[in-house]
């Protein structure tokens, strides 16, 4: 068959081939035979080329297998589509287990309505009663059985139903974390974010707001490699981690950026607690936890703002951003709270990473940045 670029003769082509090969028209089957006759993808065009021409079918368990390969972006988005697999064929095999045993229950019922017929009828009502009592007790017997087996197969059923709550639970969490970090990603961030607005205009409670940025971090990068940046990312996430409370929330907001959220605290509150975390970073020696070496040390700046009931948090954060942007202008390593915003800091002496001191340091001052920095 000739390629074209034409779309409506691929979606002449996509629907006929549907059709052809008995497979549902779904939104996903469409866009695998689309993609197929559009010729975007040869990868795809290869492998069904060569399932077609060894006959083997287009089940949906194969369509979705493509779809996933070709389609689907992350981990969690394969994990989402099997875990509904698997749920909609529980479904299924509940339902069929239903049915055959209300057909079985339904059965035992017109064996019984005929025993009261045959007793009816019967001449020798002794002999009768003897017979339709053991055919009652069998039926009986057998309905027994038939409800043991349903219940075990509910009960079977029901476990797998909460392995897929484990699993979607696990899907969820994944798609909230950083993976560097381990800390709440943008979408974390934003799902806590509304959560603590909706309990602030209930409660009246507010909450602090952190944004953190390190210092010069690009010229880390550049002395040191990417490598020992990442694992600098991720000991600043486990400092971060330190100094919070369980109901507090850090997350990676961007590349070197980290928000913070604090519950029922005010802005010294805030302040004190980013202080705190701006210190430890800024005055241990970072050293390699396989070889020793060390990368003198990295400093972090952070704005401090108050969420207001009612505000959009794109004001909330504009406030903190701004002070952060302060604090980087006011010579970084430093913290500056909304506060400080309408008057002009006044400067004192900064303390920048490109002057840090690289003394050697006492054991416990120094910040070991795990053995992927090696
Ligand atoms: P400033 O003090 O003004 O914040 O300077 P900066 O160099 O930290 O800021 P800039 O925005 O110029 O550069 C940010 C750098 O952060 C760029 C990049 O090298 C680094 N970076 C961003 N994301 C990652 C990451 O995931 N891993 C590593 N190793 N580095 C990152
Ligand atoms: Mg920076
Ligand atoms: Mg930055």
């Amino acid at each position: 068959m000739a390629v074209t670029t034409d779309p409506f003769e691929i979606g002449r082509r996509t629907c006929e081939a549907l059709r052809r090969l008995r497979i549902p028209p779904t939104p996903e089957n469409y866009l695998i035979w689309y993609a197929h006759y559009s010729g975007e993808h040869p990868a795809l065009s290869r492998i069904i080329r060569l399932l077609e021409q060894n006959g083997d079918p287009f089940d949906a368990e194969r369509c979705r297998e493509l779809y996933e390969r070709f389609f689907m972006k992350s981990e969690t988005e394969r994990l989402l589509s099997r875990t509904v697999a698997r749920f909609e064929r529980i479904m299924g095999e509940l339902e069929q287990e239903l049915s055959r045993s209300g057909e079985e229950n339904a059965a035992a019922g017109r064996r019984i309505e005929a025993l009261g017929v045959e007793l009816e009828q019967s001449e020798d009502l002794a002999a009768a009663a003897r017979a339709v009592t053991r055919s009652l007790l069998d039926e009986t017997r057998r309905l027994g059985e038939n409800l043991r087996t349903l219940a075990h197969h509910l009960h079977a059923r029901s476990l797998e139903v909460n392995e897929l709550r484990t699993q979607l639970e696990q899907a969820r969490r994944e798609a909230e974390t950083d993976p560097l970090t381990g800390l709440a990603n943008r979408k974390g961030l934003e799902g806590r974010l509304r959560a603590l607005g909706r309990e602030a205009m209930e409660t009246g409670q507010s909450y602090a707001m952190l944004v953190l940025d390190i210092d010069h971090f690009k010229k880390f990068n550049d002395t040191y490699g990417h490598k020992v940046g990442d694992a600098v990312l991720r000991t600043v996430a486990m400092v971060l981690r330190h100094h919070l409370r369980q109901d507090d929330l850090a997350a990676r907001y961007g590349g070197e950026e980290f928000v913070v959220l604090l519950p029922n605290t005010d802005l010294d509150q805030a302040r004190e607690i980013a202080e705190r975390i701006r210190r430890t970073i800024g005055s241990h020696v970072l050293r390699n936890r396989g070889t020793g070496e060390e990368y003198g040390k990295v400093t972090i700046s952070a704005g401090v703002a108050v969420y207001r009931p009612g505000e959009r948090v794109e004001e909330l954060f504009e406030r903190a951003d701004t002070a952060l942007y302060r604090a980087k202008q006011q010579g970084r390593n430093r913290v500056v709270t909304e506060a400080e915003l309408s008057t002009q800091g006044n400067a004192t002496t900064s303390i920048d990473f490109g002057s840090a001191e690289t003394r050697v340091p006492a054991r416990e001052d120094t910040l070991a940045v795990g053995s992927g920095a090696s």
